[in-house]
Formats: C-alpha cells, sequence, structure tokens
C-alpha cells in the first residue's frame, strides 16, 4: 500500500463545528428513535446559522449504541436524521456530514467514542484543520474524543452536560463551557 501525502495539493484547509447530536443539537431523550421525539433547544438554529455563515462545516459526531443493542434500527437513525435536517433547514442551515457510531460498546468498535476516529475520518473526508474546530458536546466521550484529535473541546450545560462538568478537573487540557448552543457563538472569531 503506498501512502499519498495529501495535503500536498490542498493548501487551505477548512475548519468545522463538530457537533454531538443528544443533547445539543436536539433536547437529551434516551436512546431517541422517532422523528415525533426530536425538539430543538431554543436559539439552535439561529447559533449554527452564525456558524454555518462565519465558514465552518457544521459536522454531526454521534453514538447510537441503541442501534447495537437491537433497540432501534439505522434505518430509523436515517428517518430521524432526515427531520432533523428539515427542522434545520427551516433555518437555513445545513449539516455537511453526519458520521454514526452504531456499535455496542462490547463490540469494542473503533468508531465509538470517545474515541476521536469519527473525527479523524471526517478531517480527511473534508480536508479540516482539527485544531482549528471546535468539538461541541455534553458528555465526557465527547470532550474526550475532542482532546485526543486535538480539536478544541467545548461542553454545554445541556443535556447530560450538568452531570459531566462535575467531573472536568480530570482533564489538562482547557475547555470551554457555555449554558447552551447559543452562546457557543462568542467563539466565533
Ligand atoms: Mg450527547
Ligand atoms: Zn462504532
Amino acid at each position: 500500500m503506498v501512502d499519498f501525502c495529501e495535503n500536498t495539493s490542498h493548501t487551505h484547509l477548512n475548519k468545522a463545528l463538530f457537533l454531538d447530536r443528544d443533547g445539543v443539537i436536539i433536547e437529551y431523550v434516551p436512546y431517541l428513535s422517532q422523528p415525533e421525539q426530536v425538539k430543538l433547544p431554543d436559539g439552535a438554529g439561529k447559533a449554527l446559522k452564525s456558524w454555518q455563515d462565519a465558514g465552518y462545516l457544521l459536522i454531526l459526531i454521534t453514538n447510537q449504541a441503541g442501534v447495537g443493542r437491537g433497540y432501534y434500527t439505522l434505518k430509523d437513525v436515517e428517518k430521524v436524521h432526515t427531520y432533523i435536517r428539515q427542522q434545520y433547514g427551516r433555518f437555513e442551515v445545513y449539516f455537511h456530514d453526519i458520521f454514526v457510531c452504531p456499535h455496542h460498546p462490547d463490540d469494542h468498535c473503533l468508531c465509538r467514542k470517545p474515541s476521536p476516529e469519527m473525527l479523524i475520518q471526517a478531517a480527511k473526508k473534508h480536508q479540516i484543520d482539527v485544531s482549528q474546530s471546535f468539538f461541541v458536546g455534553d458528555a465526557p466521550s465527547d470532550l474526550q474524543s475532542a482532546i485526543s484529535a486535538n480539536c478544541q473541546p467545548v461542553l454545554l450545560l445541556t443535556g447530560r452536560g450538568q452531570e459531566t462538568i462535575k467531573n472536568l478537573a480530570q482533564y489538562t487540557t482547557e475547555i470551554k463551557v457555555f449554558t447552551g448552543l447559543s452562546e457557543t457563538v462568542q467563539l466565533i472569531d
């Protein structure tokens, strides 16, 4: 196998706003599987539009172990994502890509967060400079994934965030904390 240096032809790298799904871009419902359960947080559409207008690619990075556990299917996940895209479409917000880990934790796959694998794959696919990008999440696995990928971690106090912040001292990397998605627009330079 020949290893090409992909960056020689790309002097320009993209910036991304990587986003967790549950508890971040939609309100947290454990093992959500139906479009009817989807609710956008107040101000989320406007906030993501601001990030998009600032040139950031919006990319979802989500663990969906409910598939591996047999609670719902990948087809259900697709339906939910179609609905989420429609709802955000009303704000002219478009998700550039969506990465899903459907595996059961016991599968020991490579992609499940806290692994940085999905971030790394997204960065390769879309020529993203992860160090100039942010990963917004509500769970420890989101923060760890960001840190391992050398991406800037952002914690929201929505979803599981109130629980996650209790153990923030364990991280040596600086983690920016916001009450909700609306407040993250402060990070746009
Ligand atoms: Mg989450
Ligand atoms: Zn996986």
